[in-house]
């Protein structure tokens, strides 16, 4: 639960010489749960104290997708649109309690319009499993959409402007240690490199030269492919292709403790917006 987590873990304790694989995760992911009824009621909450505008993808009573949107705090400097998600897999838990340290904390540059979705399965965290309550792997539906959720979000997306940056919020069960996609067709400044630099500090990198399948090196894999003849979309393909020029697929290995997969999670989004801020300021 949300609270066990928080008073076994402590805030900011995270060192790297303590970060040990559990060993858990033999077939899936085994290790802590959450209460994600209280994690989006807490994500709410800090929203409001911050300023944030809620919207509701969907808000019925047995299923709730929201989104929150905080406009720039320095109307004198051009803003920059940058979008995070988070949730898409009910086996990730480290991603939307993520998603709330970033709206606890409220740490964002002020030329920053920000998008962010700390939810997008919110059935699947309930029973603690990958897909939804209906078995869809939602994050193969962008192409051709079928769950209500993805129906939802592809219509709120369509809705908003483009995005400068995007970050989409990720654990992997098997990994050796964190690691990111970057989506960058137009060869734009990469932040992969400091992005992992300052998550070494937190737990380790995957320096597999294999990663799911894709050729990787030091924790980069910058897929080739072509969108196109791609059956099905994960929703970093349809923000590449729709909403934005640079999308960061970020991460954390579930098989280590939720404390640093947190963490790492949350450095990984500030230092990729960092980045990008002195890149194009
Ligand atoms: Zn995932």
């Amino acid at each position: 639960m949300a609270e066990s987590f928080e008073a076994a873990s402590g805030r900011g304790s995270t060192s790297p010489a303590q970060v040990r694989r559990l060993g858990k995760n033999l077939t899936g992911y085994n290790g802590e749960t959450i209460d994600i009824r209280a994690v989006l009621t807490d994500c709410a909450s800090a929203s409001r104290d911050h300023g944030w505008k809620t919207e509701g993808m969907i808000a019925d009573s047995d299923l709730v997708l929201p989104a929150f949107i905080r406009s720039s705090t320095n109307p004198s400097s051009k803003p920059v649109n940058i979008y995070i998600s988070a949730g898409i897999h009910g086996d990730e838990p480290a991603t939307p309690l993520a998603a709330r340290q970033l709206l606890r904390e409220n740490r964002w540059p002020a030329f920053a319009n920000l998008w962010l979705c700390p939810c997008l399965n919110p059935t699947g965290f309930i029973a603690n499993r990958r897909e939804n309550h209906q078995g869809a792997d939602l994050n193969r539906e962008y192409l051709q959409p079928q769950a209500r959720e993805i129906v939802a979000h592809i219509s709120w997306l369509q809705s908003q402007p483009s995005m400068d940056l995007c970050l989409c919020l990720h654990e992997d069960w098997e990994s050796h240690g964190f690691y990111l996609y970057e989506l960058n067709p137009d060869g734009l400044p990469s932040a992969s490199e400091r992005i992992l630099s300052e998550v070494s500090g937190i737990c380790p990198i995957d320096s597999s030269q294999t990663i799911e399948g894709r050729s990787a090196a030091n924790g980069v894999i910058r897929p080739t492919l072509d969108p196109k003849t791609r059956l099905q979309w994960p929703e970093a393909l349809f923000l590449i292709m729709h909403k934005t020029r640079l999308c960061y697929t970020l991460e954390a290995p579930s098989d280590f403790p939720l404390r640093s997969r947190v963490d790492a999670l949350v450095i990984a989004v500030r230092t990729a917006i960092n980045c990008f801020a002195l890149s194009e300021w």
